[in-house]
């Protein structure tokens, strides 16, 4: 077994699906939306497969889909983007943040993760025979620690991961924290392997901020977006990533390796949907809102300690009730086996394995399934 993908084992998301598909429990583990597919995208999907053409399209992605990236980042966050030289589709985020890791990183570089931090990260960052340096936030408000992440920095440091809104936490980095990070990048000469998938999942009229609108380190980030998650399709595997050109020459020549190219009809749907009216945005906003209440209400009605979330599709809630070892991946089984619900254990977000305090719920669920959720849960209580 490879060392380094050994590690790790099986996902955690790929594990607690099995488990809850072999128990009949309700899956509110892995990060997918239920019901939520504009029918249009769907549609023009079906549309662009009919018509064709069926073979490679170009290495950085349609031309459509690039100018749909520019267009929707102009309208979204008033940015001006490049389209011919500054985007590069990919096959989901999860290559972006691949074709990022191995084409930016040497051997022996040091690059920062916010912990508790999606799995994908470490686990590529060694592949690439770089370090993972992990900085933990902390409940309850799990701010910027700015000491620690300061005290983490060395002269190899090459990069800072930057996932905001952030799984799976659900935390949005504000303003002053980003300034901040944007203040150590130019001092420390990095660049930002921004992971903002959740770009369009922002409740409650909150904004999503980026550091790619900060014009002093604009030339140092690379955005990285995911069709997956806007249109509620994550088994399409269609990702984007938008960055300087120089910076995104060299994880284009790693994704020419990687996957070369993403399928050309989804690249063709995934442009028309990033075109949809303003409405369809706000509206999946309001539903994925709707859904949070349901959840997190829900899951406090039965005597859940859950924090407020504003984004993402992830709530987590406090856990009591561990057995002596304090293991959270066996409360996480027993509540499958139990109460035939199924969550996340937060520690699969941590290198060391060694947080335990949450469990990460998926509210993104149709609302019977939510309803029926909860009602197990309030049941096993
Ligand atoms: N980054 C984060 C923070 C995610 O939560 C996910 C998906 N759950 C990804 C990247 C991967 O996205 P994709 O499915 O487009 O590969
Ligand atoms: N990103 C999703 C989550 O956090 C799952 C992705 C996966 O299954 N690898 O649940």
């Amino acid at each position: 077994v490879n060392s380094v993908f050994g590690a790790g084992g099986t996902s955690i998301f790929e594990t607690m699906s099995r488990l809850a598909a072999e128990t009949g429990s309700i899956n509110l583990g892995q990060g997918f939306p239920e019901g939520l597919e504009p029918p249009e995208v769907v549609e023009a999907a079906i549309a662009a497969l009919r018509a064709g053409p069926h073979q490679y399209p170009p290495m950085m992605g349609v031309p459509a889909l690039r100018r749909a990236v520019a267009e929707n980042t102009k309208r979204f966050l008033g940015l001006d983007v490049d389209w011919e030289r500054e985007v590069l589709v990919t096959s989901g985020a999860t290559e972006a943040l691949a074709d990022a890791f191995f084409g930016l990183l040497e051997p022996g570089d040091e690059v920062i993760l916010f912990e508790p931090a999606y799995d994908s990260y470490a686990t590529i960052i060694r592949r690439a025979g770089a370090i993972p340096v992990p900085v933990r936030l902390a409940p309850p408000d799990w701010a910027l620690p700015r000491e620690r992440l300061v005290d983490a920095l060395t002269p190899k440091t090459r990069a800072i991961v930057v996932n905001t809104p952030m799984n799976p936490i659900g935390k949005i980095f504000d303003e002053s924290e980003l300034a901040f990070l944007a203040e150590l990048v130019l001092e420390r000469d990095l660049v930002v392997i921004a992971d903002e998938v959740y770009e369009h999942l922002v409740l409650d009229g909150r904004r999503h901020l980026t550091l790619f609108a900060d014009p002093r380190v604009r030339d140092r980030v690379v955005r990285i977006g995911s069709a997956g998650k806007t249109f509620s399709v994550t088994g399409w595997k269609v990702g984007y990533v938008t960055a300087d050109a120089k910076l995104l020459a060299p994880i284009a020549r790693a994704h020419q390796f990687i996957t070369f190219t993403t399928p050309p009809a989804l690249q063709a749907a995934v442009a028309f949907g990033l075109g949809l009216p303003d409405a369809y945005f706000l509206g999946l906003r309001a539903e994925l809102a709707r859904r949070r209440d349901l959840l997190v209400g829900g899951l406090r009605a039965a005597g859940f300690e859950v924090a407020d979330v504003a984004a993402t599709y992830f709530a987590v809630a406090a856990v009591d009730g561990l057995d002596d070892a304090g293991d959270d991946f066996a409360f996480c089984k027993r509540l499958t086996l139990e109460a035939g619900v199924t969550a996340v254990p937060i520690s699969s977000f941590y290198g060391a394995r060694d947080v335990r305090s949450h469990i990460r719920f998926c509210f993104a669920k149709r609302e019977d399934t939510l309803t029926q959720a909860v009602e197990r849960l309030a049941a096993w209580r």
